[in-house]
């Protein structure tokens, strides 16, 4: 009997837990099984955005509809990620997780985590060699000369026609590379998930317990009642029936803890599944994966404040303003790979005056967290994606039985 691609990956996850908890720190040995399988991932990445995006692009046809759709996700992306960030202040102000912990006077581990600077992220959209930025997986530099190209490709009429064919056939063939390690997904899976659970010390996860629960609480609140709210008013879609589609996708951001790794799952869920257009998907997607991290946003404001309740710092409103501002913008900063939030909560923490070796404290635990916020972060960009796809008037209809 063949056992569905969904169900190796529960068992893969259930198994590496159990796997880690029994192994400890020698879950070390099995890690290169998961790492292979990122580079994987991370190889057909960039080819995929490209593909993916210059045929969205060509789809959605005229700069109309393409302003009317992007308008649409940007206010999907921004008022998703800001009540997010709310949850998450809200809880941190109940539960006072930092309160009586103690704080580090450790300078040393903090070195490791300069923020990228505003310019440097404007820097990172526009390439100055195209080449360079795909060699280097600046996937925003991809999205943005995809999207020109695209434009052209259009706008350029009946001679664009032969390269557009070109980019949907290598699109198609992407997918089929993508489906090919899709396959190896359980493996990938079970050796991540205990190569975390096995090195994270136990230790670790008592002392910053509170922490982590604040965290993991408003995580569980913005994607079980906030996002299938808004997916089923919006969206007009069963979340649970959602849930049953996208589940591998968020199972293997989850042990990836990398929204990008993840992109290709989620695209394939969507359309295979779900049924929603290339149109959409190829637009929202790559763009979602790397810009709209309500999970990474929501941490980086919890985390914050917890690092100012250490250090016994008060935070006022406005400077809880500040932090829903600055944490909106550094999870649009934050890569889309393991444990890119932790290095951009620096910005948030400069931007209020905190400083930033709090960030040492939290570093035992990051991991794990990385991979909650990570699902949370596709489960947010996939409830856009049928948002979008409903308001374009798309008719979606369940292709699993097909
Ligand atoms: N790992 C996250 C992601 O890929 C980003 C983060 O570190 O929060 O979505």
């Amino acid at each position: 009997m063949k056992i569905k691609l969904h169900t190796q990956i529960l068992i893969a996850v259930i198994a590496g837990i159990i796997a880690g908890y029994l192994l400890g720190p020698k879950a070390e040995h099995i890690k290169f099984l998961g790492d292979i399988f990122i580079r994987l991932l991370k190889m057909i990445i960039i080819p995929l955005i490209m593909a993916s995006m210059v045929t969205g692009i060509v789809s959605i046809g005229s700069g109309k509809n393409l302003g009317r759709i992007s308008l649409r996700t940007a206010l999907y992306y921004f008022v998703t990620t800001v009540l997010a960030v709310t949850v998450g202040l809200i809880l941190v102000n109940l539960i006072k997780p930092g309160v009586g912990f103690p704080a580090l006077a450790d300078q040393s581990a903090a070195a490791d985590h300069i923020p990228p600077s505003t310019t440097s992220l404007l820097y990172d959209i526009i390439p100055s060699n195209f080449v360079a930025a795909m060699a280097n997986d600046k996937v925003l530099s991809v999205i943005f000369f995809s999207l020109l190209l695209g434009f052209a490709i259009t706008s350029v009429g009946e001679k664009g026609k032969s390269v557009a064919a070109l980019f949907d056939a290598f699109n198609e063939i992407m997918l089929k590379i993508t489906d090919w390690v899709m396959r190896l997904t359980p493996i990938g899976v079970f050796s991540l998930v205990a190569y975390t659970i096995g090195t994270t010390g136990i230790d670790a996860v008592k002392q910053l317990g509170l922490y982590m629960l604040t965290v993991i609480a408003g995580l569980l609140i913005h994607s079980c009642v906030t996002l299938p709210l808004l997916l089923s008013v919006f969206g007009k879609y069963s979340p649970i029936k959602f849930i049953e589609h996208m589940y591998s996708a968020v199972a293997m951001a989850f042990s990836t803890a990398s929204s990008a790794a993840t992109l290709p799952l989620t695209i394939g869920c969507l359309e295979n599944e779900v049924g929603v257009s290339k149109k959409i998907t190829s637009f929202v997607l790559p763009l979602g994966a790397t810009i709209n991290m309500d999970g990474t946003a929501l941490y980086e404001a919890v985390a914050a404040m917890f690092i100012a309740q250490a250090y016994g710092i008060p935070m006022t409103l406005p400077h809880q303003i500040l932090i829903v501002v600055t944490a909106t913008l550094a999870s649009v900063g934050a890569a889309a790979i393991p444990g890119a939030g932790l290095i951009t909560l620096a910005i948030v923490l400069k931007a209020v005056g905190l400083p930033l070796e709090g960030i040492a404290m939290l570093l035992a635990v990051d991991r794990i967290l990385d991979m909650l916020r990570t699902a949370v972060n596709v489960w947010g960009d996939s409830c856009g994606t049928v948002i979008i796809a409903k308001m374009e008037g798309e008719n979606l209809t369940d292709k699993v039985e097909a």
